[in-house]
């Protein structure tokens, strides 16, 4: 898979796929990580890539020239893998659906990074195929979302992770938050573990992490809940059964 992410800062997202999971996907090349400086095909002495806003206000807009050349450039020598996406506060919500199905395509897709006020508008209606959030927040940059979503993607493409159940059964893959995990020593400052966790049936076991999984999402995120069409009988059964005392 090929993923293309073009920035004003190529090192922020090279440094930190360096060093983390993408940088292993990286070298067993299961990703193929291509950085592009977004000044690449930027003109004068001061190869300018931004300028102030029509109308006023505070800020510098990224223009569309130098991002339309930038992106056509490495269409034009190398192929550019599409979709292309615009990261932006106001794009589709990336969540896990999302990062799946980004996973899924073999031939990889593309990031652009914006900067500062914001991106001049025709590079949203003309360059790019779909804009993308990863929150309602408003961060200084497109970068540290790009990174968000190659490491949700990364995860997910075959090989990347050690074990490779270790994606099936995490927080959202069906529609869930993920029961609790502890870990060595049973007891910590008098905190316990629960005795089912212990008890070495594996049927007990899977029935109370499914319970806990439902339980906390009914609890923190009955969005999640209400988006699965609510509970069915078996689950209502199952949390009732958690509820009583063992
Ligand atoms: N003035 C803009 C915010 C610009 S923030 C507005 O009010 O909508 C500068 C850049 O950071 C954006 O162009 C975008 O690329 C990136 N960015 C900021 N918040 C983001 C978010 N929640 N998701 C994805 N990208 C974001």
């Amino acid at each position: 898979m090929r993923v293309d992410v073009f920035t004003l800062f190529p090192e922020l997202v090279d440094g930190f796929a360096r060093g983390s999971l993408l940088g292993r996907a990286r070298t067993e090349s299961r990703i193929d990580l291509r950085v592009r400086d977004l000044r690449a095909e930027a003109h004068g002495a001061h190869r300018s890539v931004d300028d102030s806003p029509f109308g006023g206000g505070a800020g510098m807009v990224l223009m569309a020239e130098p991002l339309f050349d930038a992106v056509e450039a490495v269409q034009r020598t190398e192929g550019l893998p599409r979709p292309l996406f615009l990261l932006s506060p106001g794009g589709q919500r990336f969540d896990q659906a999302k990062a799946q199905e980004l996973a899924s395509f073999d031939e990889g897709f593309s990031l652009l990074c914006g900067r500062y006020e914001g991106v001049d508008q025709r590079v949203a209606d003309h360059l790019v195929d779909g804009e993308l959030s990863v929150g309602d927040v408003v961060l200084s940059g497109g970068e540290v979302a790009a990174l968000v979503i190659l490491e949700a993607v990364a995860r997910l493409v075959p090989g990347v992770l050690g074990n490779a159940e270790s994606a099936e059964d995490e927080s959202f893959a069906d529609g869930l938050l993920e029961y609790p995990q502890y870990t060595r020593p049973s007891t910590f400052r008098g905190w316990v573990v629960p005795d089912v966790l212990l008890s070495g049936d594996h049927g007990r076991v899977a029935r109370w992490r499914r319970a806990k999984a439902l339980a906390r999402t009914q609890e923190r995120r009955p969005d999640l809940i209400e988006a699965r069409g609510g509970l069915s009988d078996e689950e209502t059964k199952l949390l009732t059964e958690l509820a009583e005392p063992d």
